[in-house]
């Protein structure tokens, strides 16, 4: 279970064809409590995937500093499960999952557990090719999971996938999240998905994504997904926020063709 300390000055990318360098990120600031479940809500393009890579430390080049359990990432406790399932087509479901652990803990054992635990038993032996676009996303959560991390981060995991299936792999992933002591920070676009998930939702500024909203979740668990109690607090929140929570208002497929 990780305390996250992130402190970012400026985030700059270069720009393409020479011109000025574009700011990704300016002065953000928050702290992720042990055991905490976090969701980053902001627009698409406001930064958040760049927020993301920081915190994992696949990228390092940034003004400012990032400390999970006081050490700069990246580290071996941290999982990242990315907006694209990311499979080899050419390795097998358990392979898969198999890939992303150290040689000396490549045990099958572990990762036929997980494959039980989380309904991909069956599945072991195929190919990720002859899977549903819901099936490919549990075999990247169980990916992320297999390392046993202190610090989960998900980048809009659940993107694009029909309401019921997307349901089951959040109900999946809070129940995963039950059982191990692990700090949770997913990024989304979807204010309901969030409202479902999460302790804490800190939302950002469009580009260059600044924290403008830091809400606590107080709706008692277990939550129900299509339920009145999410609905009514996603719509004081947009009544109290309208300028804040104008760009997520549009159904995720539209900001999609806007975003990177
Ligand atoms: P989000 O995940 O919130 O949609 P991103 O973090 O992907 O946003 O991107 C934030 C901004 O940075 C966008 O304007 C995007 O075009 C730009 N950006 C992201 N990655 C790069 C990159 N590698 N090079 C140049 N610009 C980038
Ligand atoms: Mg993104």
């Amino acid at each position: 279970m990780s305390r996250v300390v992130v402190d970012i000055i400026r985030k700059t990318y270069p720009r393409r064809m020479g011109g000025e360098e574009l700011v990704a990120l300016k002065d953000i600031r928050f702290v992720i409590d042990e055991g905490e479940f976090v969701c980053l809500v902001g627009p698409s393009g406001c930064g958040k995937t760049t927020i993301l890579n920081l915190v994992s430390g696949l990228d390092s080049a940034f003004e400012g500093e990032i400390l999970i359990d006081g050490e700069r990432p990246p580290g071996p406790g941290i999982g990242y499960m990315f907006q694209n399932p990311r499979l080899m087509p050419w390795l097998t479901v358990s392979e898969n999952v198999q890939l992303v652990l150290p040689d000396q803990e490549r045990g099958q054992g572990r990762v036929d557990a997980l494959l039980t635990e989380m309904g991909l038993a069956e599945f072991a032996e195929a190919y990720p090719g002859r899977l549903s676009g819901g099936m490919q996303r549990r075999v990247a959560l169980a990916r992320a999971f297999v390392t046993d991390p202190g610090q989960l981060l998900l980048d809009e995991p659940f993107l694009s996938l029909d309401a019921p299936v997307a349901n089951r792999l959040r109900q999946l992933l809070l129940d995963l999240y039950g059982g191990r002591p692990i700090t949770v920070l997913f990024v989304t676009h979807d204010l309901r998905e969030a409202l479902f998930l999460a302790d804490r939702i800190l939302f950002l500024s469009p580009r260059p994504a600044r924290v403008v909203l830091d809400l606590a979740v107080d709706l008692p668990r277990p939550r129900d997904p299509e339920g009145a109690e999410i609905e009514g607090l996603r719509l004081k929140l947009l009544d109290q926020h309208p300028d804040l929570l104008a760009g997520l208002a549009q159904p995720a497929e539209d900001l999609d063709v806007l975003g990177t």
